[in-house]
């Protein structure tokens, strides 16, 4: 852990990039750069960075695209995504890109260096080398949670969840039958302390989770609904 921590900027505004690079580094982290999608991809393949930054509209290759080949390619590195309008946050925690989190343009660094210090701790708890003893192993009838694997299953078959999907299940999994709110779970599981603002981004992920976890979406039976109250886990 005294290795120091490499967050790739991928964005091709260049006052932007200065900005970034200059807190980043002021944070203790090493930064790499690139100011094109093609350009950032190389990068994430070569150097293996611990956090993307990424911005959406880049020219040549977009910000989604390159999102969703790391993840194609099996890469786990989390991505914060930085976006010129709010609208697009459906899209971005909806297409299942594999983005682990976003920031609006035009972001505060204090609120963006916390983001990133959160998105990389979750990263290095998860893959820490805990020993696979049974607290890390939540077997819940069809679904088994393996934490220190990052992996769920549902009969047997490994699901493919994004690491905030797999963060988001674990959470509720781990407390069966109790219902938590958005706010709870924007809290607990973004990290966002104090959350206060849109909590809409906690529906959007449930129904992307559900998507991949439920035998039918519109009929879940394993995360429910609580009307006015939030989510909870129930297994079978
Ligand atoms: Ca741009």
């Amino acid at each position: 852990m005294d290795r120091k921590q490499t967050v790739l900027i991928v964005e091709d505004e260049k006052n932007i990039v200065d900005i970034l690079r200059f807190n980043l580094q002021r944070e203790g982290y090493e930064t790499l750069e690139a100011f094109d999608g093609v350009t950032g991809l190389d990068l994430i393949l070569e150097k293996q960075p611990d956090l993307i930054l990424l911005d959406l509209m880049l020219p040549g290759m977009n910000g989604f695209e390159v999102c969703k080949t790391i993840r194609d390619r099996g890469l786990n590195t989390p991505v914060l995504i930085i976006t010129a309008r709010e609208a697009e946050q459906d899209k971005i925690l909806g297409l299942g890109l594999g983005a682990d989190d976003y920031i609006t343009k035009p972001f505060s660094i204090r609120e963006l260096m916390a983001r990133v210090k959160t998105n990389i701790r979750r990263q290095t708890m998860n893959s820490g080398g805990v020993p696979n003893t049974a607290a890390n192993r939540l077997e819940l009838g069809r679904i088994v949670i393996d934490k220190s694997a990052e992996q769920a299953s549902k009969d047997g078959q490994d699901l493919e969840l994004t690491q905030r999907e797999f963060a988001l299940l674990t959470y509720l999994a781990a407390n069966p039958g109790r219902v938590f709110s958005r706010q709870e779970l924007m809290e607990r599981v973004w990290n966002y302390e104090g959350y206060v603002g849109d909590v809409r981004g906690v529906d959007v992920a449930i129904r992307r989770l559900r998507e991949k976890l439920e035998d039918d979406p519109a009929q879940p039976r394993f995360i429910l609904t609580r009307r006015g109250a939030g989510y909870l886990f129930q297994s079978e």
